[in-house]
């Protein structure tokens, strides 16, 4: 296998990434909430850490960054338009822009919504996506800083990836997500048997995170503000797919 992703649970809920080349030995590190059980997950397999991609701002997804670049002498990406409140940066990047890690094509895309400048992944030699707070694992992030507009947008974006993609995202919130989910769509099969599932995982303690995009096309409410049937459960036939997504988002603040 030429790529491998371990997930490192981080913190109460968070997720790190890593992505290693077994060709070249290299590793790279998506978002460092916390550094010692990531410095645990790397060097326990002999591992170092080449770089560390942040994704967004927030202390529970950057925390760990200087600990781990003094521990390994990392190369840090983020996003230059949040540079000014990210740690220190040897790549800035921008929505579109792509770049090589060990021969791998690596796509960033611009997903602002939970915050203005967060970023996602997109790796398709590994057939993932690093999406952090924006797609979640049947649900989305709390849009803070951005607009529902923006949010819809972007998670239009990613839903538009290859069905098979592997969604790596920042957190174990699916139970709940699911609980939420089902008060949109509670006749959805696919929604169903995934909450049972979930409840399932979790009974055993073991990560929901990382999951498919097509299983989130087909139970996540927040990528399904298109579908003619979440319109009509809400009483929403003539809104826009953007109105819908706002009404599905504002609903899950208030759950
Ligand atoms: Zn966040
Ligand atoms: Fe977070």
């Amino acid at each position: 296998m030429p790529l491998q992703i371990v997930t490192v649970p981080c913190r109460s809920d968070n997720y790190a990434f890593l992505l290693h080349d077994d060709a070249s030995g290299r590793t790279a590190l998506i978002d460092a909430p916390e550094a010692a059980p990531i410095t645990a997950a790397a060097k326990s397999r002999g591992w170092g850490i080449e770089e560390i991609w942040i994704t967004h701002h927030h202390g529970d997804h950057v925390e760990g960054v200087d600990a781990l670049k003094a521990e390994f002498g990392s190369h840090v990406s983020g996003a230059a338009a949040d540079a000014h409140r990210l740690p220190a940066l040897d790549r800035h990047l921008r929505d579109e822009d792509s770049f090589e890690f060990a021969d791998h094509a690596v796509h960033v895309l611009d997903v602002s919504g939970h915050t203005v400048g967060h970023i996602a992944f997109h790796v398709p030699d590994a057939a993932a996506a690093f999406t952090a707070d924006s797609l979640m694992a049947l649900g989305c992030g709390r849009v803070f800083e951005g607009t529902f507009d923006q949010m819809w947008a972007s998670l239009s974006r990613l839903a538009n990836l290859p069905l098979e993609t592997i969604i790596c995202s920042g957190h174990e919130y699916t139970a709940a997500n699911g609980r939420f989910a089902l008060t949109i769509e509670p006749d959805n099969p696919d929604l169903i048997s995934r909450v049972s599932a979930v409840a399932d995982a979790r009974a055993r303690d073991e990560a929901t995170v990382p999951s498919q995009l097509s299983e989130e096309l087909a139970t996540n409410p927040f990528l399904r503000a298109s579908r003619p049937e979440v319109k009509a459960a809400l009483g929403m036939r003539n809104a826009t797919d953007a109105q819908v997504f706002a009404e599905i988002r504002t609903r899950k603040d208030n759950f």
